[in-house]
């Protein structure tokens, strides 16, 4: 049998670390078992999707380069096929129409309620052997209900938490179809996952509740359709934040373009995801394609797993380090263009960030370690009270004299730099540091002949000279 997984998320919302996760750990599996991976974007919620929620979606998922196999299919373009099955249902008796009101629902949930009860349907509709039913009311337009079982247990195996068993006596009889003809958000996912062929559903464990009642139907249309079985469920642990509390803004309950905006790789993403709450021994650092080899359920933590910044910094900045060179170049560009460094020399740039990867984290640090490469900078008041000392300026002006002489290339400036700090008797940062804020405007920065080799002889002595005046 072919391994069929998806990815259901309702577009209400940008596509976040978790639903990510979802995506990510559904699309190994897939990938794993030489199956398929299906994309389904349930809209059905027409009051809270947006279009733009899709893209974001799918803009999410390319990034991210989790590419599906079908799809994306929407719910709102199958209703044709939900009400066939919800006639075919009501033919075989596994679902009814139900005539109670608003108002008379509203009134035994109070009476329920007085009595300490769990509030629940009546069952005042739902067909029984020999029972009669009440005649239907001519100006009420009936929902139709899901006709479940009220004996027994439904149980599964759920491939992350284990045996699960609910007592059906705890499922009302749910509705299927609301008094507009609608079908509703656990049947459309029923007729989803049976139409797609869904072998294993992996999703969040916000869904545990939903799974009985959806076990259930299945069951039902395998009744009328013996080919339809019922899948396997995986229900990962949720995301908690670093402070173990639910996931907020502050720490990835944000869009994971959000990442990409503040600068982060897909593979690091896709790599950090990889490792919340799943294993493979002591590996930390791993492709996605690695993942989709190791990929499995059982190393699946059934508890929460927490988020960490650090980690994905620590990631980033190893995927940062091995980024294929023109990849960053282009990555630059744009966020160059965003800081206003427009067409910036290629070459230049691509040293730059050759000096500059091994020492950042994100995108964007490396970025605003290169606008000085291209702009004159602002000099940082603070550094420039620290390090341009009236007492260091006499040897900076000769300093900017030896080397106009020099030849540029960083071994010599090193050379000319050092023998300037041992001809007046210094410690090499006591000039160095100066020569940073000179030529960089702060006080931190790579090797600062390095700087001044990528930089050029021309800009490097128009610095100096511009805080010698
Ligand atoms: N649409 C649901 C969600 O976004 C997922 C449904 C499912 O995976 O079964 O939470």
């Amino acid at each position: 049998m072919t391994v069929r997984t998806r990815f259901a998320p309702s577009p209400t919302g940008f596509l976040h670390i978790g639903g990510a996760r979802t995506a990510l750990f559904s699309w190994a599996y897939a990938k794993k078992h030489g199956g398929e991976f299906i994309l389904r974007i349930e809209d059905t919620d027409v009051a809270r999707s947006s279009p733009e929620a899709v893209q974001a979606i799918l803009d999410g998922m390319q990034w991210l380069g989790l590419d599906y196999d079908q799809g994306p299919f929407y719910q709102m373009l199958r209703m044709d096929r939900y009400k066939v099955v919800i006639q075919s249902m009501l033919a075989a008796g596994s679902a009814y129409y139900c005539y109670s009101s608003k108002e008379e629902l509203e009134a035994l949930r109070e009476q329920q309620m007085a009595q300490k009860l769990k509030p629940r349907y009546d069952g005042k509709w739902r067909p029984e052997k020999g029972k009669l039913l009440p005649l239907p009311p001519v100006d009420v337009s009936p929902v139709i209900r899901f006709k479940n079982p009220q004996d027994g247990v439904v149980a599964w195996d759920d491939l992350v938490k284990g045996r699960i068993e609910i007592a059906n006596s705890e499922l009302d009889d749910l509705i299927i179809a609301r008094a507009d003809g609608t079908p509703t958000y656990n049947f459309c996912v029923v007729v989803d996952d049976s139409d797609m062929g869904i072998t294993q559903v992996i999703r969040g464990d916000d869904h545990v509740n939903n799974t009985p009642r959806q076990i259930n139907m299945l069951c039902a249309l395998s009744e009328i359709d013996s080919s339809i079985q019922v899948p396997q469920y995986a229900h990962l642990s949720m995301i908690l934040g670093s402070d173990g509390q639910k996931l907020s803004k502050r720490h990835g309950a944000v869009s994971v373009m959000q990442y990409h905006e503040d600068g982060y790789l897909p593979e690091a993403v896709i790599n950090y995801l990889a490792r919340l709450g799943w294993s493979h021994g002591d590996e930390e650092v791993f492709s996605k394609q690695q993942f989709s080899q190791w990929f499995d359920l059982d190393h699946i933590t059934p508890s929460a797993a927490q988020f960490n910044t650090e980690k994905l910094n620590w990631l980033n900045a190893h995927y940062i380090k091995q980024a294929d060179p023109t990849t960053l170049l282009a990555d630059q560009l744009q966020r160059l263009a965003l800081r206003g460094v427009l067409a910036p020399d290629a070459a230049k740039l691509s040293a730059g960030i050759a000096l500059y990867k091994e020492r950042v984290n994100t995108l964007n640090e490396l970025a605003d370690g290169l606008v000085y490469f291209f702009e004159k900078p602002s000099l940082d008041a603070a550094a420039v009270v620290k390090h341009l000392t009236p007492d260091i300026m006499p040897v900076l002006a000769e300093l900017g004299g030896e080397l106009n002489a020099s030849d540029w290339q960083a071994e010599t400036i090193h050379q000319v730099i050092n023998d300037a700090v041992t001809k007046n008797g210094l410690k090499f940062p006591k000039l160095a540091m100066p020569l940073r804020v000179a030529i960089t405007g702060i006080a931190q920065s790579p090797s600062i002949d390095q700087v001044m080799a990528i930089l050029g002889k021309e800009e490097v002595l128009t610095r100096l000279k511009a805080v010698l005046k």
